[in-house]
């Protein structure tokens, strides 16, 4: 169980993170990392800046409660319909103000910057359901194909990673291509990258130049 106590110590300092951030307000938001069929969740109704490692419950990948006295995240059924359907090992979902700026407007955030490629490009916006639900769990779930993160509608969002510290990494990315978009529609019309550009994108990021060293 090694693996699991240094799981809920990161889900500590990453949740510490996130309230510093201003990614959460109050007790919203919950975080995840899994090991093998083990997930580490963030327990229901704490706030993210005052978690100890032991208040972090343990659950394996078909619902039941391992350890811990709390009761896990009430999105526990949202992480795990993504761990079932993906290889992620950790999930990372907050209400960041611009992320949810855009989930309560838009049904995707087009890509106007290409590090948008980073997240899988446009970034779609799960359909509405109550938190916490497993019809929630199914919309996010599909909305995540093929992506690293995602919008839930009229909430917040979430994102994926292979790590906590990856997933940390790609939700602050998505605030920071949600705050993009929101403050260029303010002084006009974005400019949408179009799919040759992403493709030269992928491409170069594949193939980067380098550089001929000196005799
Ligand atoms: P929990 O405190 O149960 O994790 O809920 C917070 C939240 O963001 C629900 O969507
Ligand atoms: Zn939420």
């Amino acid at each position: 169980m090694a693996v699991m106590l240094e799981l809920r110590r990161e889900l500590c300092a990453y949740g510490r993170r996130a309230a510093e951030l201003g990614l959460v307000i109050g007790t919203s938001g919950n975080l995840s990392a899994r090991d093998g069929g083990l997930v580490a969740v963030t327990p229901s109704g704490v706030a993210l800046d005052v978690l100890e490692p032991a208040d972090c419950p343990i659950v394996s990948l078909d619902g039941h409660l391992v350890e811990g006295d709390r009761q896990p995240s009430s999105e526990t059924p949202m992480h795990l319909a993504v761990y079932a359907a993906t290889g992620a090992g950790a999930i990372v979902h907050t209400h960041s103000m611009f992320g949810t700026v855009v989930a309560s407007t838009m049904t995707e955030l087009p890509p106007i910057h290409y590090n948008a490629m980073l997240l899988g490009g446009t970034i779609r916006v799960a359909d509405y359901a109550t938190y916490g639900t497993p019809e929630l769990a199914a919309n996010v779930r599909i909305a995540l194909e093929g992506r690293t993160a995602a919008l839930m509608a009229n909430h917040g969002g979430v994102t994926v990673g292979a790590t906590l510290g990856d997933a940390f990494e790609a939700t602050r990315l998505l605030e920071w291509l949600c705050e993009l978009y929101v403050r260029s529609l303010t002084i006009g019309e974005p400019t949408i990258l179009t799919d040759a550009q992403l493709a030269d994108v992928v491409d170069r990021a594949l193939n980067p130049p380098t550089f001929p060293r000196k005799e």
